[in-house]
């Protein structure tokens, strides 16, 4: 299935709850969310509430792939992986989602949005232990280091990003070096840590069905 190239804020509109896809908007008072919870469509507004448990998990999952970006394909593989860890499925499922290098390069600052930081990765800006990584969905492991190269460190898009960003408010398993534009992945998270509000366990119920 081909990637979601929609307006996005239809997205948080849909699954009924901020999915913070747009970087700097989403905090801001001109949210789409925040003027308008109701689905979008025409009966939006007017739509029942009332789903099914069916209709519950497969919003959960639907919510958790739309805020990594992924498509169902990829999302399912991660599922099956984290099926076979030891542990809690759901969280070893976040925990992954958590670990992949886009989402890292969001939480550390160097981008806005996880689409930006794809970005950032696919265009080869980014090096991870020294060695450039172009692969968006790469899985860290804690002690990797993250670095903007040299070359991209004057980008707009990632000079803007660093401004905003407040180390001391950074999710506890990564790390930044402003200065250097190096940060580090630093454990992998447990759930309490990451600040995303979801019911992973949803999406096992869906998939063991
Ligand atoms: Fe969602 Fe961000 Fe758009 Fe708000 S601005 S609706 S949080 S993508």
């Amino acid at each position: 299935m081909a990637r979601y190239t929609g307006p996005v804020c239809k997205l948080c509109r849909r699954e009924g709850d901020k999915l913070f896809l747009k970087g700097e908007r989403c905090s801001s008072s001109k949210c789409a969310f925040e003027r308008r919870e109701h689905p979008p469509g025409q009966h939006g507004r007017g739509r029942r509430l009332k789903r099914s448990e069916y209709g519950i998990q497969l919003r959960e999952k639907q919510k958790i792939k739309r805020i990594y970006g992924m498509q169902e394909q990829q999302f399912h593989n991660f599922y099956e992986k984290a099926m076979r860890q030891k542990g809690i499925t759901g969280e070893q499922l976040l925990q992954m989602l958590e670990s992949r290098l886009d989402n890292v390069i969001y939480r550390i600052g160097f981008a806005p949005s996880r689409r930006s930081a794809r970005m950032l990765v696919t265009q080869r800006h980014v090096e991870v232990n020294e060695h450039i990584v172009d692969i968006p969905s790469y899985i860290l492991s804690p002690g990797d280091v993250i670095k903007i190269r040299e070359k991209s460190r004057k980008l707009m898009l990632i000079h803007d990003a660093m401004k905003r960003v407040k180390e001391g408010r950074l999710v506890p398993y990564v790390q930044l070096d402003k200065a250097k534009m190096e940060g580090m992945f630093v454990s992998y998270p447990t759930r309490d840590a990451i600040p995303i509000r979801a019911q992973e366990q949803m999406v096992v119920e869906l998939y063991s069905k």
